[in-house]
């Protein structure tokens, strides 16, 4: 559940089943996040969050409620940007080059540009919407030749440079570049 505070911003609710008490800590989105008791009321839940406001500020190095929002915005523009080009993108490839996938999944991983299950599905971030297009190719030229080696091997490199000659090159600029939002 979230619940919109006027000087925290979004505020994460969990409840927890084995938590007895009330915990505050920062989201991984930044947010500030409870954790309480399952069957705590929304009311309760809102007294904790008043009752305890001073001690917030003081421990919990939240961003701001206005940064927030600005990334928040900023993420939807990508979701929508990469839905309308990321799965496009990748039929290409595969099409081009002979490549047979399950399924497109896009991923708002913090970490990893894109990944491929040994079921075929493929996952790509949206923050490549963020790099130059030459990067995001390889990146999906990449997860592509993953389909024929599940592993970093010589010849899953060597795959992916059929497609991609200067792929060293495009990797270590893809370094410059982070894929949190
Ligand atoms: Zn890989």
């Amino acid at each position: 559940m979230i619940i919109q505070d006027a000087e925290f911003g979004e505020v994460v609710v969990r409840k927890n089943p084995l938590s007895k008490s009330v915990r505050f800590s920062v989201a991984p989105s930044g947010r500030l996040q409870m954790s309480v008791p399952q069957h705590t009321s929304d009311f309760l839940v809102k007294r904790f969050l008043n009752s305890n406001r001073a001690l917030i500020r003081e421990k919990i190095p939240l961003s701001d409620p206005k940064t927030q929002r600005a990334r928040d915005a900023k993420k939807k523009i990508l979701i929508k940007k990469a839905r309308e080009y990321l799965p496009y993108r990748l039929e290409y490839y595969a099409q081009l080059y002979g490549y047979h996938y399950e399924r497109c999944r896009l991923s708002h991983a913090a970490t990893r540009w894109g990944s491929c299950s040994s079921n075929g599905t493929i996952s790509l971030n949206i923050g490549l919407m963020q790099v130059p297009e030459i990067l995001r190719d390889y990146v999906i030229l990449h997860e592509l030749a993953h389909l024929n080696h599940m592993d970093h091997s010589e010849a899953f490199w060597a795959e992916v440079g059929q497609h991609d000659p200067k792929y060293k090159d495009h990797r270590r600029k893809l370094k410059a570049f982070s894929p949190g939002v």
